[in-house]
């Protein structure tokens, strides 16, 4: 048995794949029944709503989201990681995707811009499928 740091509180505990100590996963689990219960009424939420409705800290809902246990059908909003617009898939928004394909293909990865292309692209399904997953 390895023993860790929890990463939300820092107590020592048995390392484990949440990465959190006991009475963290318990309250985050507590803390996933709240936001699937407010994402029930919600057709569209941002983090932020989802965060005053449920007192859920943001960085806790965006686990949630890439690690797909947020379930409902509603369409989640958060930050574009560039510019803070809010967006629903992927890390950042369709702008700001432009902006860093058009940058790829001008800069060094000029030799092989079509591979950079396709992992950007993989990488906005994979994170797509993990909020939509079931
Ligand atoms: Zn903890
Ligand atoms: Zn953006």
């Amino acid at each position: 048995m390895k023993l860790t740091y929890c990463v939300e509180c820092g107590t020592l505990c048995v390392e484990n794949p949440t990465g959190l100590c006991p009475s963290c996963v318990r309250e985050e689990e507590a803390a996933e029944d709240r936001v699937s219960e407010f994402l029930k009424e919600q057709k569209r939420a941002s983090l932020e709503d989802i965060h005053k409705a449920t007192g859920v800290k943001h960085k806790v809902i965006l686990r949630m989201i890439k690690r797909g246990r947020i379930t409902a059908d509603a369409i989640i909003t958060y930050p574009c990681e560039t510019c803070g617009q809010p967006i629903s898939a992927g890390r950042v928004c369709d702008e700001c995707n432009k902006n860093i394909i058009s940058q790829l293909k001008t800069d060094e990865w000029q030799s092989q811009p079509d591979q950079r292309l396709e992992s950007a692209k993989n990488e906005r399904m994979y994170i797509k499928d993990l909020i939509k997953r079931k």
